[in-house]
């Protein structure tokens, strides 16, 4: 056992922590052996839907983060670093798994940056043979694409001259990079520079590696709103949202790696841990079932009972029964538990809230602009108090200095408020209980600090997601002080 184990949950059932809070859970070779099951399988899958896909190389944006330790001494760590850690990951080259352009030592390194820049060097260098471009999560391949944006000239500089940038001082790291880059090639750094010179970046995955098949990584939940942005960035490449996991536990996969984003479901693999359901409805009865009990449409929370110790874990996902895959059932992922904004006595979920901005986003497709990140939290020191949404937006073409326009974004505001629940839009038009809702951009590169320092407070880079409703007075001042512009919606939503 390498995690920490802390007490034993009270019975009957434990919730998990939220907003942003670490979670303490013991991990255990169980997990290892899982996740490694995880990983095969859901290669078998993608092999059947997409040809070719074992024939290359994986770009994959992996991260480790350094293990601290107990006052009593027990290892503490994200799972993501437990599992690259182990051998189940080293000798991955005898599983039925895609071969990566990075070799291990990047993703061991332990400063995340060197390890990002790293991957893209390895990436570009091999880029003929990579056939996906991969991460746990979509924001983290929105980053890997935000970095190459600012370290492109240096990446290409070092292709040109076969030469590794000096600022990666990780031996291990260097080493590697060095031989993967072989000989000067200044033909290679050509090419990327002409398409990295490009006033757009749209499509530029396939650009830059022009044999990619796929782009595989989780765009559900919170990561629905990168979405559109990953999308300019792979143009038509299918993006494929492949597993369903967490520290407490693997869950399940999609068995259908082709379909849209939004209607992925994953169908859970029943021997991953003991599984069961409580049922999640208005009168707040609390039913639980079995895996086998569960019915189509009907919406549930998963408890775990794990043999790494957990008994009847609360994750704190809700999801929803979308169908079957044999008797195995399948969930669509519907949002966190308990993540909402509330003024007065509406209660606005995450789910709400992610809908209702992927409608404002809409409206900024006309223009020169981006949503590249979010979150929001519910002001309640005005009166009456309003729903607060930051916003970082930056420009579709690269050349071009970030221009807000007071009245696009105005509509915004009242796009958001127009796609919120009916308790929201009368509380707000009829009875006025709730002010204006207000958008607040903030400079290019805040919702990176807000993670930076969330990472601090012991969140990992690779399990990384910005929240959606901020609690951290910490992360809200962050916020607050890089903030260019406020918006307020200049007229109430329709309130039926
Ligand atoms: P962590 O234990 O830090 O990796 O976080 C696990 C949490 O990430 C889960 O409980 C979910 O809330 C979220 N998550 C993991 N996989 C998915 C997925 N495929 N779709 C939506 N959310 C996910």
């Amino acid at each position: 056992m390498e995690s920490l184990q802390t007490s034993y949950p009270p019975n009957p059932l434990l919730d998990s922590p939220v907003g942003g809070k670490q979670k303490l859970l013991p991990l255990n070779m169980n997990f290892l052996e899982n996740i490694k099951f995880l990983r095969n399988i859901c290669a078998f899958v993608i092999c059947r839907h997409i040809d070719g896909a074992e024939q290359g190389k994986v770009m994959k944006f992996a991260f480790i983060k350094p293990e601290s330790t107990t006052p009593s001494g027990l290892l503490v760590g994200a799972a993501s670093t437990y599992f690259y850690k182990s051998d189940h990951f080293r000798n991955q080259t005898s599983n039925f798994d895609f071969a990566c352009t990075s070799p291990t030592e990047i993703v061991l390194c332990r400063d995340n940056k060197q390890s990002m820049y790293c991957h893209l060097l390895c990436g570009l260098v091999q880029r003929e043979e990579v056939v996906s471009v991969s991460a746990a999560f979509a924001s983290t391949l929105v980053r890997a694409i935000n970095f190459l944006e600012e370290y492109w000239k240096e990446l290409c500089s070092n292709i040109r001259m076969a030469q590794v940038s000096e600022w990666i001082e990780d031996t291990s790291c260097r080493n590697c990079v060095s031989e993967i880059l072989g000989e000067p090639n200044p033909e290679l750094a050509n090419l990327i520079e002409q398409e990295c010179n490009q006033i757009s970046w749209g499509g530029i995955i396939s650009r830059l590696w022009p044999n990619t098949k796929f782009v595989e990584c989780i765009v559900t939940g919170q990561m629905t709103q990168y979405i559109s942005t990953l999308e300019f960035y792979s143009k038509e490449l299918p993006i494929v949202s492949m597993n369903y996991l967490a520290s407490e536990a693997v869950f399940g996969m999609n068995m259908n790696p082709l379909c849209k984003p939004q209607d992925v479901s994953y169908t859970f693999i029943p021997n991953m841990a003991y599984f069961e359901f409580l049922l999640v409805d208005e009168v707040n009865e609390l039913k639980i079932v079995d895996l086998v009990d569960v019915k189509l449409g009907c919406y549930y929370e998963t408890l775990v009972t794990s043999y790494a110790g957990l008994y009847r874990y609360r994750v704190g996902d809700i999801l929803q029964v979308t169908g079957f895959y044999n008797n195995a059932p399948q969930f669509r992922f519907v949002r966190r538990k308990d993540v909402a904004l509330s003024i007065d006595v509406e209660t606005t979920t995450e789910e709400e809230l992610l809908k209702a901005v992927t409608h404002a986003r809409m409206v900024l497709e006309s223009s020169d602009l981006m949503l590249t990140d979010f979150t929001c939290y519910a002001d309640i020191s005005t009166k009456p108090g309003h729903y607060v949404i930051y916003w970082e937006l930056k420009a579709k073409n690269k050349n071009k200095i970030l221009e807000l326009d007071d009245k696009l974004l105005t509509e915004c505001c009242y796009k958001v408020e127009e796609n919120l629940g009916i308790r929201y839009r009368k509380l707000r038009s009829k009875e006025g209980s709730i002010g204006a809702l207000e958008i607040r951009v903030v400079q290019p590169g805040t919702f990176d600090s807000v993670m930076n320092f969330f990472i601090s407070q012991g969140a990992s880079f690779v399990q990384y997601k910005t929240p959606v409703c901020l609690k951290s007075s910490d992360a809200l001042a962050n916020l607050e002080s890089n903030v260019l512009t406020r918006y307020f919606s200049d007229k109430p939503p329709p309130p039926l």
